[in-house]
């Protein structure tokens, strides 16, 4: 088998839904070749060849599968998660067996979009970034007309895991953080 062993290995609070969880499991080898296949032949998939990296949505879970780690959001409890990580070793195996049959593809297909971004943003409508609302903020990132640093808000303590998943995600499709000179 190609894969032997997903590992739970951390449940935490959910970012985007207060009552449910996210995880991180881990895998017992290194799946980045396999990840292009996937890509393939699950529809829907956000294939990312730099980091690499590979984000599916299924029942409105967030899954994100990197070279040595699944990371999923929106879960329901530690029973959904173990039902995902099998889910999710079925996937990868199955995609590796059927190397032969399947081409690989290795393009983004699903941009970003301003409700992608919204979800991370504190979402307090402060106005400190110039915009009138968070999602306004939103768009303007997504297009790559503000950079990150404009809110103020996702700066303090209280946003800090929010900003790590954004970070990842806008670094992971080449989105710009700073602007020049900024700290
Ligand atoms: S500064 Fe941040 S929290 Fe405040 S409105 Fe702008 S995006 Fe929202």
């Amino acid at each position: 088998m190609y894969v032997n062993t997903i590992k739970l290995e951390k449940i935490m609070e959910c970012i985007a839904d207060p009552e449910r969880i996210r995880f991180v499991a881990s895998i017992d080898r290194d799946v980045s070749d396999i990840l292009p296949y996937i890509n393939s032949v699950v529809k829907g998939a956000i294939y990312n060849k730099n980091m690499p990296s590979l984000t599916i949505t299924k029942g409105g879970r967030l899954i994100t599968i990197h070279p040595r780690e699944v990371a999923a959001g929106k879960i329901i409890d530690e029973r959904d998660a173990r039902k995902v990580i099998d889910c999710l070793k079925k996937i990868i195996n199955d995609c590796y067996e059927r190397r032969n049959e399947i081409i690989p593809d290795f393009e983004m297909h699903r941009k970003l979009t301003p409700l992608d971004v919204y979800k991370l943003l504190p979402g307090t409508n402060c106005g400190k970034c110039g915009e009138p609302s968070c999602m306004a903020f939103a768009v303007k990132l997504t297009n790559g007309d503000a950079p990150l640093n404009q809110c103020e808000e996702i700066f303090s303590d209280t946003f800090k895991e929010k900003r790590e998943v954004l970070a990842k995600i806008l670094e992971s499709t080449g989105y710009q953080f700073f602007h020049e000179g900024a700290s």
